[in-house]
């Protein structure tokens, strides 16, 4: 196929709930340019976040055009439809030229012994004891475990496929980029089950360029991780070998990489995987969503007056219907009840406090991670209050504008893709 749609060597992806903070997004990577560093902004949305927030994948790319525009960027950017499926695919076609196809439900769905026999007599490469010129002994297994992978993700894998070409027909193959997700399951997979499922994309003549694996450890909602250190570096660094190894025996795409679903803020395990990237000389796409969000609603309060006030409100409501806000993401947080203030106490905060409290800053005694967690899925909030919401944003804008970009550059892209 001519010329297709390539996603560079490192790329970020930044959620933008309320499609306001494009510009000072884009102003982060700006930021990175200047530093020498070529690194792609790709605006994520998911299905379920337009439909919490009502809006539609077309105001995406309309909001990434215009700062594109506005700020004179000529390098790639790309809008993704995230997590999507062949049920809510259909009005991210024409907007989007990232799809995230999303199979982590199809897991475990038994495949058939056909297919899972077929998968098996076409890879003898997976099965021995390190006998085959040019595989690495760590990239072989047992018949029982290939079977055993075979059949738990080859259903999961063909529907990739269906989704993949109904994408491909509509838009035309290598006019977009496409990623497939099994992240947001229960249990994570292990380097040698990516290279099994790595194997059966190819096999789906997916032509995927970036893969999203679950990890070992906790991923919680704009908090740090939460795990074994020692392992996720391990793991990370064994994923990036290989997704390397696949892209070449597998006659994938030579740009493969991972795709860190990072939750946003996953601050400690930037190290491992800038590591592993040096390492094997490869890229990432770094995920991140709500943690602009957050930082729409620290600019607000560090702006006072009406801004303070509504971040309050907003903390109340959450407060009051914390249950229903955190059930859908029940896997994904971990909040403290008795951590959270109760409102009361929260009217009563200075800006500096309730900046304090919210802003990710590790070091600082007075941050908090239960309310940023549930300021973090409480976006619902905002939503509703439609106009009211988005006018103080407008009408505070350098702030908020200023807390966008400075989290993105200093505590994602700095430590991620620039320090040493
Ligand atoms: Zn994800």
């Amino acid at each position: 196929m001519a010329n297709p749609l390539s996603l560079p060597k490192y790329s970020i992806g930044v959620g933008d709930r309320f499609a306001h903070q494009a510009k000072a997004q884009l102003r982060a990577c700006i930021l990175a340019a200047e530093r020498g560093v070529e690194i792609v902004p790709v605006w994520n949305k998911s299905n379920r976040e337009h439909a919490i927030v009502g809006s539609e994948p077309s105001g995406t790319r309309k909001a990434a055009d215009a700062a594109v525009q506005a700020l004179g960027w000529h390098k790639p950017y790309f809008v993704d439809a995230d997590h999507i499926n062949l049920k809510t695919v259909e009005r991210f076609l024409a907007p989007c030229d990232f799809f995230t196809i999303d199979v982590a439900d199809l897991i475990g769905q038994p495949a058939q012994e056909t297919a899972v026999e077929r998968f098996v007599a076409a890879h003898p490469e997976l099965i021995g004891n390190g006998h085959i010129p040019g595989v690495p002994r760590s990239f072989q297994t047992s018949l029982d475990f290939v079977v055993q992978t075979a059949s738990k993700y080859l259903a999961a894998v063909e529907e990739a496929g269906r989704i993949y070409r109904y994408i491909a027909d509509r838009k035309g193959a290598g006019s977009f980029i496409p990623e497939v997700s099994m992240d947001e399951t229960d249990s994570p997979q292990t380097p040698i089950e990516l290279l099994i499922i790595l194997a059966a994309i190819s096999a789906e003549r997916i032509p995927i360029q970036t893969i999203a694996p679950k990890f070992t450890g906790r991923f919680n909602k704009g908090v740090d991780y939460e795990g074994d250190l020692a392992k996720f570096s391990q793991e990370i660094s064994d994923d990036i070998e290989v997704i390397a190894y696949a892209a070449e025996r597998y006659e994938l795409p030579s740009n493969l990489k991972l795709s860190v679903h990072s939750g946003s803020d996953k601050f400690s395990i930037y190290r491992p995987i800038r590591e592993a990237m040096r390492k094997f000389d490869t890229g990432v796409h770094l995920k991140t969503a709500g943690t602009t969000w957050l930082e729409e609603l620290i600019g607000l309060a560090e702006a006072g007056g009406d801004g303070l006030a509504l971040a309050k409100e907003i903390y109340a409501e959450a407060y009051a219907h914390r249950q229903e806000l955190c059930a859908p993401y029940a896997a994904v947080i971990d909040i403290d009840p008795s951590k959270l203030p109760a409102p009361q106490e929260v009217n009563a905060w200075s800006s500096a406090q309730f900046v304090s409290a919210l802003r990710h800053d590790p070091n600082s005694p007075a941050y908090n991670s239960s309310i940023r967690q549930l300021l973090h899925v409480g976006f619902k909030i905002a939503a509703k209050m439609g106009d009211c919401y988005l006018r103080l944003l407008s009408e505070m804008e350098d702030t908020v504008a200023k807390n966008v970009t400075t989290n993105l550059f200093d505590r994602h892209i700095m430590p991620l893709f620039l320090e040493d």
